[in-house]
């Protein structure tokens, strides 16, 4: 908690599978409490970089300093419990269960670590852990869907969800792979707003492919291409950069 460097440092990631070059020696930093975005066309490497962040895959190279530590190398779950989070695009929600009832799984499965709980103990026996269910649905704006199936809920609803349950661990950095991808118009409005308030407080780097949306929300934006680190910078001198122009705005 007295650790005053870089909430994340990433040097020299690169991750190549074979015949493939997904990440080439991206170095990476991220202060506590800043909002970041990434962006990039299909294939760019985004996914392959947080699934490395998060030491869901190992680097072929490179180093990931995480709150002083070094993490290279650890498991998704050591690091989840180091309050390093990434929400999945992949959809991992319990559809028979509740809204609240996903949200208080992933509670649960973060604190095995530290309490040696069942899984299937009730949440009422672990203290505090029912007010921190309740706050991630009021975070995500599921309050009142709490005790709805999952499968009666609508697309963009299910999309939230996701974000709370990488919510539900209290991560002090927070990864969203494309948390807006397939929304329509009015849920990407709405969800802009939600992960505005989401970040208070909290530092979150976020993907997405959509540049409109990722400069209203991020404070520094790094564009990555072909696995490589293009550019770096406030929403402003995104926009102004030459060679994002020509990649992205058609010159
Ligand atoms: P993005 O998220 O920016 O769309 P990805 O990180 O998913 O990009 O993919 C980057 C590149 O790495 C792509 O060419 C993709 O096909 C390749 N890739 C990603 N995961 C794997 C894998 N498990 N095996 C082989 N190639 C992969
Ligand atoms: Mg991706």
């Amino acid at each position: 908690a007295s650790f005053r460097g870089p909430i994340l440092q990433a040097t020299g990631l690169t991750k190549r599978f074979a015949g493939v070059v997904a990440n080439e020696g991206i170095d990476f930093t991220v202060r506590a409490g800043e909002l970041r975005g990434i962006i990039g066309p299909n294939g760019a490497g985004k996914s392959t970089f947080f699934k490395m962040l998060t030491c869901e895959i190992a680097p072929t190279k490179g180093k990931i300093v995480f709150e002083g530590r070094d993490i290279t190398g650890l498991g998704v779950t050591d690091v989840c419990q180091l309050g390093l989070t990434k929400s999945y695009q992949v959809n991992q929600l319990f559809n028979r269960l509740t809204v609240r009832q996903n949200v208080e799984i992933a509670a649960l499965a973060e604190l095995r670590g530290k309490f040696k709980l069942d899984l299937l103990r009730s949440v009422a026996s672990v203290p505090g852990l029912q007010e921190q269910v309740e706050h991630t649905l009021a975070l995500v704006n599921l309050g009142a869907r709490a005790d709805a199936p999952v499968s009666e809920l609508a697309y963009g609803e299910k999309r939230r969800l996701e974000v709370g349950l990488a919510l539900a661990s209290s991560p002090s950095l927070l990864l969203l792979d494309e948390p807006l991808a397939g929304m329509s118009p009015s849920e990407r409005v709405e969800t802009v707003a939600l992960l505005k308030s989401i970040a208070k407080g909290r530092t979150m780097i976020i993907i997405d492919h959509d540049m409109d949306a990722l400069f209203e929300l991020a404070e520094r934006i790094t564009v990555l291409q072909e696995g490589r680190l293009l550019v770096e910078g406030t929403p402003q001198e995104i926009k102004r950069n030459p060679q994002v122009q020509e990649a992205y705005l058609g010159g």
